[in-house]
């Protein structure tokens, strides 16, 4: 007994189901649709049949084969779209891509440091031109013209008036003027001078720190520097203060801590003595104070600055400067 259309249409339904690719379909579509197919073998057969039954039968049979052919193209699509998918998706078991991060600046990174401890001190941080006029380079910091003290300073001139700043000192007479007392500032900045070679660049970064207020002693200055050595190095590291000279102090200090290389034995670093120069300090001037126009009867106050690098190449083990700026990533991916 040959198969009833229903039932060639329930097997056709299953192997199509069962298909699972587009040249599977396309031999089952043959299979039933082609010439010797077993829907086109059903209609040769119905030529045979009852005259009353044949129009019924043709009738399912043609139904048959349209609906048939509708399965086998949306079974292609199907698993067209499968494929593709497939194609387009992320293949979680290749390695992955290497995405390159930035980072900031080892010395950018010592300066927020820094900035971070004398914040929590209470300093605002203030900033100032780096290229700059005489007066408030030298000048108004009681380094007149003439004055030796200007041989310290390799100066790079733009014009007989205007320079690179040589320090960030002409940011104290620069608040000043605009700020009455008391006032407590850091400045951080670049700064220029003609000089280099193992621990010199042209152009080098500075932090200047300014405090001025009624009563303020050289031992308010010892406190504020030790609380900042402590906390940028270890609490183990020492301070001394030698005697020194600058014209826009008085007393004026140069400040060691105890070599962070050997811990004060004696090393390359520290020249074998032990200690390593870092910051220059003292209380402000009095000359200073007049050329702003504060009231040196009632109002003292200190002042200070150390080099940026110096502070880093310390932390960091560098003892060559330049590497800071000759963008090597190899250096720079370090920190
Ligand atoms: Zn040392």
């Amino acid at each position: 007994m040959n198969k009833t259309i229903e039932q060639i249409k329930e097997d056709a339904l299953k192997e199509i189901e069962a298909a699972s690719d587009s040249k599977k379909i396309n031999d089952l579509s043959v299979r039933y649709l082609g010439r010797k197919g077993a829907v086109t073998q059903f209609l040769r057969t119905i030529a045979s049949l009852p005259k009353e039954k044949r129009a019924e039968a043709g009738k399912k049979a043609n139904k048959t084969k349209k609906s048939l052919d509708k399965a086998f193209k949306e079974a292609l699509i199907q698993i067209e779209t499968r494929s593709a998918a497939i194609e387009d998706s992320i293949d979680v078991s290749l390695p992955g891509r290497i995405v390159n991060h930035g980072s900031l600046h080892p010395i950018t990174q010592i300066t927020r440091q820094i900035c971070d401890i004398f914040s929590r001190l209470g300093f605002a941080i203030a900033e100032g031109p780096e290229v700059e006029t005489d007066y408030y380079n030298f000048e108004a910091l009681n380094i007149p013209k003439n004055h030796p003290a200007r041989d310290m300073q390799d100066t790079f001139y733009i014009s007989q008036n205007i320079v690179l700043r040589t320090h960030t000192s002409p940011t104290q007479p620069r608040i000043m003027e605009k700020q009455k007392p008391p006032l407590r500032i850091i400045a951080p900045g670049k700064v220029y001078r003609c000089d280099s070679d193992l621990t010199h660049t042209p152009m080098f970064q500075q932090v200047e720190g300014l405090l001025v207020d009624r009563r303020v002693s050289f031992g308010d200055l010892k406190g504020i520097l030790t609380t900042f050595i402590h906390q940028i190095f270890d609490d183990q590291t020492s301070l001394r203060f030698r005697p020194s000279f600058f014209p826009f102090t008085e007393p004026s200090a140069e400040v060691d801590i105890r070599c962070v290389m050997c811990r004060g034995k004696g090393c390359r670093v520290c020249s074998q003595t032990g200690w390593l120069e870092i910051i220059g300090a003292g209380m402000v001037h009095p000359a200073v104070f007049e050329n702003v126009g504060y009231d040196t009867s009632v109002f003292t106050g200190f002042a200070f600055g150390m080099g940026i690098e110096r502070i880093a190449m310390l932390k960091y083990g560098i003892d060559d400067i330049r590497k800071y700026y000759e963008n090597d990533l190899r250096f720079l991916r370090q920190f």
